[in-house]
């Protein structure tokens, strides 16, 4: 653990912390007399003394349009002159949310970086292959101070020019790699296609994984592709980047919430009533030790369940479950909810289909309906049709209808599936894969689709 006095803190010391920064962070809340404060008020809250941990669910939320609302920096909590960096997400609908950091927010987010970097077993020996986007994008930069922090040596790569990234795993062979999950899935076929094989040409151990929702399937995937440990990295640029949580090697059944920082709850999203552990419930986040902007129960739009207890590992951290997807991209097919993560677990659940795989909407007429293009698996790398033959190791092959039969026997609701010729689904080089698309009007999403 980097920070084990945190990390493996006594439940009834961090509930007692947890409560003392909540306080500190309602008081400067209602100092700055914003949009929080104004909230705060309303809700009968006039000072700190009135509030307590316990309580939280009834202080009152923030979300993504009040940001937008403050765009661009409406809702920083410091003087301009304290701030000393800026990062945030293109975001939906081309509406950008900036975040700013002050020095000792950027401090906060390498160490909990450094923390994630440490449960994947990363030590100052290790060599970090960092293969997120460097950028305004949150993952390159938060990954590199995590393992600057951590005293490990970083290789700030980026996204995106694969043949490089061949040649520089090959050549320095790293033991932490951490991408998106999509990303580690190109890199591992480019890898193969280069003739280096886990246990010969690669020494990785750990990756870290995430910016987008990835299923246990993936991970199988991911794992046998590269010969390593697939763990979940969560975080997003709101709370403070990659780092708000991160699975451990020795569970790598949920990951940890840094909860002594970023204080969380699941929620009913209709309702708002917290819902029981175990059950999926939208993430809430308050950012009790942020300074540049705090944060008092911001909705991510996330979908996770969350689950108390001591983990194997030792650390007390409550651990949120993989995120199933977000608010926004559940599709609703005939009254039936499904996130894309659903799909992508009953798909590869068959070892015969490519981890790469796109979800249709067709809506051009009035009853929307699911097309799940994918593909079958090749060997030697699945992204040209000119590569690679069928990988004879897979088993028998599924026809589209045994696929359908699964996905609504799995999804409770009929879906269409094509098998698509090998390289047909659009491979992501940077940022996060686009797993779903819109088929409205005009020419379809991709070539051989009618
Ligand atoms: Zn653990």
């Amino acid at each position: 653990m980097f920070e084990p006095d945190a990390e493996a803190m006594p439940p009834e010391e961090l509930a007692r912390l947890q409560d003392q920064r909540l306080r500190a962070l309602v008081s400067r809340l209602l100092a700055l007399d914003g949009l929080q404060a104004q909230r705060l008020r309303a809700a009968g809250v006039t000072s700190s003394a009135d509030v307590s941990v316990v309580d939280l669910p009834l202080l009152p939320m923030t979300g993504k349009e009040d940001l937008w609302k403050s765009y661009p920096f409406g809702m920083v909590g410091v003087e301009p002159q304290d701030v000393v960096a800026v990062h945030g997400s293109s975001g939906t609908g081309g509406r950008p949310t900036l975040v700013a950091y002050t020095r000792a927010d950027l401090a906060l987010w390498a160490r909990m970086c450094a923390r994630a970097l440490a449960a994947a077993g990363a030590t100052r020996a290790s060599t970090v292959h960092n293969a997120y986007g460097y950028g305004l994008f949150t993952g390159g930069l938060g990954i590199h101070q995590g393992a600057v922090e951590l005293g490990a040596t970083v290789v700030p790569v980026s996204g995106g020019m694969t043949q490089r990234q061949v040649t520089l795993i090959r050549d320095l062979r790293p033991d932490i790699l951490t991408c998106t999950p999509s990303y580690a899935i190109r890199l591992g076929e480019a890898l193969a296609e280069a003739g280096v094989a886990p246990g010969e040409g690669l020494a990785l151990r750990a990756g870290l994984f995430g910016a987008e929702p990835w299923s246990g399937e993936m991970r199988t995937r991911i794992e046998e592709l590269l010969g390593l440990r697939a763990l979940d990295i969560y975080g997003l640029s709101e709370v403070i980047g990659p780092g708000v949580a991160a699975e451990c090697l020795e569970a790598a059944d949920g990951l940890h919430v840094n909860e002594d920082h970023f204080l969380v709850e699941a929620i009913e999203p209709e309702t708002g009533a917290p819902v029981p552990d175990g059950t999926l419930g939208e993430l809430v986040f308050s950012t009790v030790t942020r300074e540049a902007l705090p944060l008092l129960r911001y909705r991510t739009g996330d979908v996770a369940s969350l689950r108390h207890g001591t983990c194997e590992c030792g650390r007390t951290l409550v651990k949120m479950s993989k995120v199933a997807g977000r608010r926004d991209d559940m599709l609703v097919l005939r009254g039936v909810n499904v996130y894309p993560s659903e799909v992508e677990r009953v798909l590869l659940s068959s070892p015969a289909m490519c981890p790469d795989y796109l979800l249709v909407v067709d809506e051009r007429q009035d009853a929307r309906h699911l097309i799940v293009c994918c593909e079958y698996r090749t060997t030697g790398g699945g992204d040209s049709p000119s590569h690679g033959s069928r990988d004879p190791g897979v088993g028998p092959l599924p026809s589209a209808g045994e696929l359908q039969s699964r996905l609504r026997a799995e999804l409770g609701v009929s879906v269409q599936v094509r098998v698509l010729p090998s390289g047909t689904v659009p491979r992501s080089e940077v940022g996060k894969a686009v797993r779903v698309k819109r088929w409205q009007d005009g020419a379809a999403p991709l070539p051989g689709l009618d």
